[in-house]
């Protein structure tokens, strides 16, 4: 190689890097800016027509999973909005599905296992502080609701002074911190359906339901000007449900396969581990099998059914079938199994059910 064309090459070589070095970060730059200007103080609920609108932030369950939140779903009523269980993981979902934590309006825990509340106090300072309020949160749910609220201010409590003395009272207000729990008490089951929550033309309805050994856990009905969904909690095939739950447009129910738990259990006991194959033993008692969730939304008359909580989750969509099982035979709506990131939209007085994927 002579030497001029060593040169050119060591040349191209320099200018070559450089220009990788520094249009890279320029052209990061830009992506920065652009990514700015799209999200940051814009309503990303502008577009929504007015209805129901459920954002998944929480498919998961107690079995940690990379990709699924803890159990959460949160709906927007109009203007109004509600979050139904707050898992591990789930306020960030709904930070990035943008949610407007300003408009929460309330919070309601199904029941006080922990994959269920672990992201309360999250959820508690999110609507303190971005979501700007000056009145604590109302957070309604079974009793013990009380304690569970207590620990949780307890912890951040250190958190809340550092920000106030940071941003000043202005901004963190500090009668906005914490939650302010409204206890959701049925004596009987005799006393089913309930009225929990009405505004305008929100209604939320409660209906205990069975997740025995737990001594209260609520499926709720959330209805706004003619569109109604259904959220079962954790629950065990409930028949009572179906009845709740009639001619709700959307269900979403939790699900476990007994029988892909079933392997997990045997093939952990083969493998010495007793206690945890014990755990899968003893679940299935106390959650539904797909294929009664969809035996609930037949005999409910529901246009769609949303498997949530599922247990456990397929990892793959081939996986998803075998999940599923024969559910498909049992419902003649719309089957979906809900993902972290999912939207489903109810536009009022319509018999529309829109799904969109915002993650
Ligand atoms: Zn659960
Ligand atoms: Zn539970």
């Amino acid at each position: 190689m002579n030497k001029r064309l060593t040169f050119v090459l060591v040349l191209i070589a320099i200018v070559g890097g450089i220009l990788f070095i520094f249009g890279q970060r320029w052209i990061g730059e830009r992506a920065f800016e652009t990514a700015v200007d799209r999200r940051a103080g814009v309503d990303q609920t502008a577009q929504l027509p007015d209805g129901l609108h459920v954002y998944v932030c929480g498919s998961g369950s107690p079995m940690t999973d990379a990709k699924r939140a803890g159990p959460c779903l949160a709906v927007l009523a109009g203007r109004q909005g509600f979050v139904f269980d707050t898992g591990s993981g789930s306020v960030r979902k709904l930070g990035a599905m943008g949610f407007p934590f300003e408009r929460l309006d309330a919070a309601f825990l199904t029941h006080l296992h922990s994959d269920h509340l672990d992201g309360l106090g999250e959820l508690m300072l999110q609507a303190w502080i971005a979501g700007g309020r000056d009145t604590p949160l109302p957070i309604y749910g079974p009793p013990g609701t009380d304690r569970v609220v207590d620990g949780f201010m307890q912890a951040y409590e250190i958190d809340r002074g550092y920000r106030i003395a940071h941003h000043g009272p202005e901004v963190a207000r500090p009668g906005g911190f914490g939650g302010e729990v409204r206890l959701i008490d049925f004596p009987n089951e005799e006393r089913a359906d309930d009225i929990v929550f009405r505004d305008d033309d929100i209604v939320i309805r409660a209906l205990p339901v069975n997740h025995a050994p737990v001594d209260n856990s609520y499926a709720f009905r959330i209805e706004y000007k003619g569109r109604s969904v259904v959220i079962s909690g954790d629950t065990k095939y409930l028949p009572a449900l179906a009845r709740f739950a009639e001619g709700a447009d959307v269900i979403f129910h939790e699900a476990l396969n007994p029988q892909m738990v079933g392997k997990l259990g045997e093939t952990l006991a083969a493998r010495g581990n007793a206690d945890a194959a014990r755990i899968m033993a003893d679940i299935p008692d106390y959650h539904t099998s797909p294929e009664d969730a969809a035996r609930i939304a037949q005999t409910a008359g529901a246009k769609a059914l949303v498997l949530y909580h599922l247990v456990p989750a397929p990892p793959a969509r081939l996986i998803e079938q075998v999940f599923l099982g024969d559910a498909a035979d049992q419902f003649d709506g719309e089957l979906e199994l809900a993902e972290d990131g999912m939207m489903v939209s109810l536009p009022a007085n319509s018999e529309q059910v829109d799904f969109d994927q915002l993650l």
